[in-house]
């Protein structure tokens, strides 16, 4: 593989919406690595297939999203604790032999963006509350409590998939009802939207925030728009507020180093250049 290009890839079905290819891009251009980042639409039944010739193809790994980051940390000849604890991989990298090693670097990247952005918050500060029990919210509290977080009340509109992250992650998630989970707020130090509520062409947020209080940092991993309503309205409380892009820009820095062998740098060059500025 010394003489060849090396090549790294998102897939995805769909994928043209992905930002990790300009994201990367950026990087390769800024470091003078000589290398390529591309986008594969791959449909789920090719992903094992797929990762089966990416290797031999000059790819030194790859990232994966929607619909494939359970399936390809199933598919994976080893995996990180955190991928295991997490039941999905979003970065794979491949060895010269096709193993395939599987990493969730979600939860990093979460943890990562809003350590960097939110000067007032630490773990030991207070109870947080967390909106949403998707796949983005499983990374998220499994790096939370790793941050040594001591209690997450967590909310979801589906109250049993609250329950199922509560049963695997332990008694430091108390699951609380999604109608009332405003009333977590009066005492809470973290507030983390982890739902699609409130991204451009979806239903807003429609939590009360009456209780919110300016001790509390809000973050939101929807990052488009950037200013979500509830970081509009966070923000006029008096509460120090994180965007969601950094999210997506730390949870790349992981596979970026292990397939380019350089440690990249998130800041706002990396941002305007992902914005589209
Ligand atoms: P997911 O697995 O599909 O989960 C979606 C979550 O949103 C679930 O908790 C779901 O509740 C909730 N939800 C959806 N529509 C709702 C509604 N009308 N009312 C109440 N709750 C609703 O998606 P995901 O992968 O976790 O991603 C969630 C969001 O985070 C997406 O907008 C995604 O773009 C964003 N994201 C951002 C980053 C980043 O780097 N910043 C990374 C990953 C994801 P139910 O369980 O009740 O359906």
């Amino acid at each position: 593989m010394t003489n060849r290009i090396p090549l790294a890839a998102v897939l995805g079905h769909p994928v043209a919406h992905s930002r990790s290819p300009v994201l990367h891009g950026h990087w390769l251009a800024r470091y003078g690595i000589a290398g390529h980042y591309v986008p594969i639409d791959v449909a789920p039944d090719h992903l094992a297939d797929t990762l089966r010739q990416l290797p031999s193809l000059g790819f030194v790994g790859a990232n994966v999203t929607i619909p494939h980051k359970e399936a390809a940390r199933a598919l994976a000849t080893t995996s990180t604790d955190r991928a295991r604890a997490i039941g999905a991989a979003n970065t794979l990298t491949f060895g010269a032999d096709g193993a395939v090693h599987a990493d969730n670097t979600d939860g990093h990247g979460f943890l990562a963006n809003l350590t960097a952005g939110a000067l007032g918050w630490n773990a030991a500060s207070g109870p947080a509350l967390v909106l949403g029990a998707g796949g983005a919210a499983r990374g998220i509290l499994h790096a939370l409590l790793g941050s040594g977080l001591s209690e997450i009340r967590l909310a979801n509109r589906t109250r049993a998939k609250a329950q199922r992250l509560a049963d695997d992650f332990g008694p430091s998630i108390k699951v609380i009802d999604w109608d009332v989970a405003g009333d977590a707020l009066s005492d809470a130090t973290l507030l983390v939207n982890t739902t699609a509520l409130g991204m451009a062409g979806q239903p807003p947020l429609t939590l009360d925030l009456s209780n919110l209080t300016p001790v509390c940092t809000v973050t939101d991993i929807v990052y488009i728009p950037l200013e979500t309503e509830l970081l509009k309205t966070a923000r006029a409380c008096g509460c120090h507020t994180v965007d969601g892009l950094g999210m997506l820009l730390h949870q790349a820095a992981p596979g970026f180093e292990a397939w380019f062998g350089r440690t990249p740098e998130v800041d706002d060059d990396l941002r305007r250049a992902v914005l589209g500025e």
